[in-house]
């Protein structure tokens, strides 16, 4: 990917034709065109300027941690305030009409972008020194200095990742390595996370297909977890944790829904959402910006074919397929003092696609078990949502398309879950992330 960012520098690095410029928009806020198209992945200069009349960019954002569980809480005020399901006509992440209001992104169109989320929960700007929530020590207090990004997976405002060409899933994969690369430089950041809340039902609040990084200045409580079942796992055996899994799988074949020659999709064997799947790498990479280019090219491939598969998961009453709402997670190892250690013990890079949908019109509502307790009640088995999946025709040549012979087919297969448990509690909302 070759790069130029505004200072007119540039460097060239292996992988997809990719043309990386770095702009300032007009608050100061960093936003990156990755160009795959004619005339500017050839070096045409991205001009747009961004004319708007916008305060300069704030942060201060502050976390505390929870003496209880050890957990930091960003407390991330300023987000009340952002853009809630704007029309189209409004959409931030649509590109600029020439002669028409400023976007967020100050071009007539582009491939992908990304850039700094203008209603951050985390941020490096106006960093305060640690202090004491109402001077007591029980409440350290500090600036949550991490950063958080927005990915505009296309300009297209009614397309989906499923809906994305390879070469341009590619260039969003290229986007996804750059920053992690970069972020993962940033003083404080100890996890950079790249994710996809997609349909109103996660609380997305912008239509437009688009997904998020968040570099975080602590380790996460889900990285924490894997970090350190991958690092007891190789005290006992010397090996990596996910590896063995993997493995697992394969031997067992039962949940893989797609396998290709670098990645292996499947249900995990202890599944906790309605629809949820795995795509693990084959290798022991320790995130985004290790994958090489062998595997970067098959994950453009087989990815959004896993997502355009989910998207058929649900058959409405009309026989309409139903656009599988879902959030979708890339978990890499830590950043710090952890990657001194073996490499086998560090976790290893996986996606997870899970949803919330369990039925046509009914969602999973995470009640008092999840909500307080994080202890998990499945409402399906993964074998049910591994036929269902498989059922599912396949444009990837590794997809398992068909229901082993030893296996009965399954006497419900749409919807896959049992009617709920009509006593759970529907008062507590689904967990999902605002977006932008
Ligand atoms: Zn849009």
């Amino acid at each position: 990917m070759s790069r130029t960012d505004a200072e007119g520098t540039a460097s060239t690095a292996r992988t997809a034709r990719v043309r990386r410029t770095r702009v300032l928009m007009a608050d100061g806020r960093e936003l990156f065109y990755f160009d795959d198209t004619e005339p500017f992945v050839s070096g045409e200069p991205r001009a747009g300027e961004d004319t708007r009349d916008l305060p300069p960019a704030s942060g201060g954002s502050r976390m505390r941690r929870d003496p209880l569980t050890g957990e930091q809480v960003p407390m991330a005020s300023n987000r009340m305030d952002r853009t809630f399901l704007p029309s189209r006509a409004m959409c931030p992440l649509c590109p600029t009409v020439p002669g028409g209001p400023g976007t967020e992104i100050p071009a007539a169109g582009y491939d992908v972008v990304v850039f700094e989320n203008r209603f951050p929960s985390l941020s490096t700007r106006d960093e305060e020194p640690d202090s004491l929530v109402d001077g007591d020590p029980t409440w350290p207090e500090r600036a949550a200095a991490g950063r958080t990004e927005v990915v505009c997976f296309t300009a297209e405002h009614d397309a989906s990742f499923a809906s994305l060409t390879p070469s341009r899933a590619r260039t969003v994969v290229e986007a996804w390595a750059d920053r992690t690369t970069e972020l993962q430089a940033l003083p404080h950041v100890r996890d950079v996370f790249c994710f996809e809340n997609r349909g109103k039902e996660i609380g997305v609040t912008l239509a437009h297909p688009h997904g998020q990084v968040y570099a975080y200045p602590y380790v996460p409580p889900r990285t924490a977890q894997h970090t350190a079942q991958a690092a007891a796992h190789h005290a006992r055996t010397g090996r990596d944790l996910l590896g063995d899994v993997l493995d697992a799988e394969v031997r067992s074949g039962r949940r893989v829904v797609a396998r290709g020659e670098h990645w292996t999709a499947f249900v995990p064997a202890a599944a906790r959402w309605p629809v949820e799947v795995h795509l693990v790498p084959h290798r022991h990479v320790l995130d985004l910006a290790e994958l090489d280019d062998a595997e970067r090219d098959e994950l453009a491939h087989l990815y959004p074919d896993l997502l355009a598969r989910l998207d058929r998961f649900f058959v409405g009453p009309d026989g309409e397929a139903i656009p599988l709402p879902y959030i979708a997670g890339w978990f890499a190892a830590p950043v710090g003092p952890e990657r001194d250690g073996e490499r086998a013990a560090l976790p290893r890079l996986h996606l997870q696609v899970f949803s919330v949908l369990r039925a046509p019109g009914k969602l999973k509502f995470l009640a008092g078990s999840e909500s307080g307790q994080g202890a998990w009640v499945s409402d399906t088995t993964p074998e049910r949502i591994a036929d269902r999946i498989r059922e599912l025709p396949s444009a990837f040549p590794g997809a398992v398309v068909t229901t082993p012979v030893d296996e009965q087919p399954s006497e419900q297969p749409v919807p896959p879950s049992p009617e709920p448990v009509p006593s759970s509690d529907p008062s507590v909302p689904v967990a999902g992330e605002g977006t932008p």
